[in-house]
């Protein structure tokens, strides 16, 4: 495969998306980043590496953490983690609060905003520092030691946290967080700051392709765990839109509100792109129908 031709030609099909949608607003910091750049990276399983555009520009990448704080609990605690959160679509938006109240403060899935409190907070616990083991690991991952946390949005989504910081206060109140909220939200709004590029991210989420396998060789996850991120990505990485992204993508990815997001073909490749521009469920217009015209243009699928 010619993922180099590919990747060009699907840039040249995505041209008019590029600058669609609207940047995140609810994150002040994130609201000044120009809507007119595009990205996009594959990175195969044997370690070759291919980009187009701005592929090599960090951005914030915000919910796509949650992917790597999911596998870094999996790979310490297993299968009790899912105790605490469910497995299921939410077909709400991702910061919704509606059904924590009716599920008892248990969230449907970890990549909710209400999940992945609940795993930051147990990475928190297995580590002491849940942020900062993230960041390792993105670092070594990535071959990128420069990777960092973005003070400034970190602080903007702090000033502006007043719905998470009800997600994780309604879980406290029904005994589903074992760390104190503050502390919680502190370490949730560092993992979301974290600054990358198309390049480290699809070199970071390569473990996936791998089937649990990390650069060095070593094993992160069980191969079925590594099955059963991939299958969490697709039914829930998108929010309310995992539907349609399932019906036009045909891959287990995650987004996130900075415009990025990363999407895998088991055994192949880890793919990852970004457009800051956003449909009204937070997925980046350019960034979903670059991965659309992927799969069409190559028949590359998990179906
Ligand atoms: N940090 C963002 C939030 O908590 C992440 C949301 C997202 O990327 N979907 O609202």
């Amino acid at each position: 495969m010619d993922y180099q031709a590919v990747l060009e030609e699907v840039a040249a099909q995505v041209r008019p998306q590029i600058g669609c949608g609207q940047v995140a607003q609810y994150i002040p910091a994130l609201a000044s980043v120009a809507p007119e750049q595009f990205g996009m990276a594959v990175v195969d399983v044997e370690g070759g590496v291919h980009g187009v555009g701005d592929w090599e520009v960090p951005f914030s990448v915000q919910s796509i953490s949650k992917t790597f704080t999911l596998a870094l609990v999996l790979a310490r605690d297993g299968e009790k983690i899912w105790q605490r959160v469910g497995r299921e679509p939410s077909g709400n938006p991702f910061n919704s609060l509606v059904q924590l109240e009716y599920e008892h403060g248990i969230p449907r899935n970890p990549f909710i905003n209400a999940g992945a409190l609940v795993i930051t907070d147990r990475l928190q616990s297995l580590t002491g520092d849940a942020s900062s083991t993230l960041l390792e690991f993105l670092r070594t991952e990535s071959g990128n030691p420069d990777l960092g946390f973005n003070p400034a949005v970190a602080a903007s989504e702090t000033d502006n946290g007043d719905r998470n910081a009800a997600l994780a206060h309604f879980m406290a109140a029904y005994d589903n967080l074992e760390n104190l909220v503050p502390s919680v939200l502190e370490h949730y709004f560092w993992q979301c700051s974290v600054e990358m590029s198309c390049r480290d991210l699809a070199l970071a989420g390569r473990f996936l392709a791998r089937h649990g396998l990390r650069a060095d060789g070593s094993r992160l996850l069980a191969r079925s765990e590594a099955k059963q991120v991939n299958a969490v990505m697709l039914t829930c990485g998108t929010y309310d839109a995992a539907g349609d992204f399932a019906y036009r993508v045909g891959l287990p990815g995650k987004s996130g509100v900075g415009g990025g997001i990363i999407a895998v073909i088991p055994g192949r490749c880890t793919l990852c792109v970004w457009s800051p521009g956003l449909d009204e469920r937070g997925n980046s217009v350019a960034g979903v129908a670059a991965l659309d015209r992927f799969t069409t243009l190559t028949g590359l699928s998990v179906f």
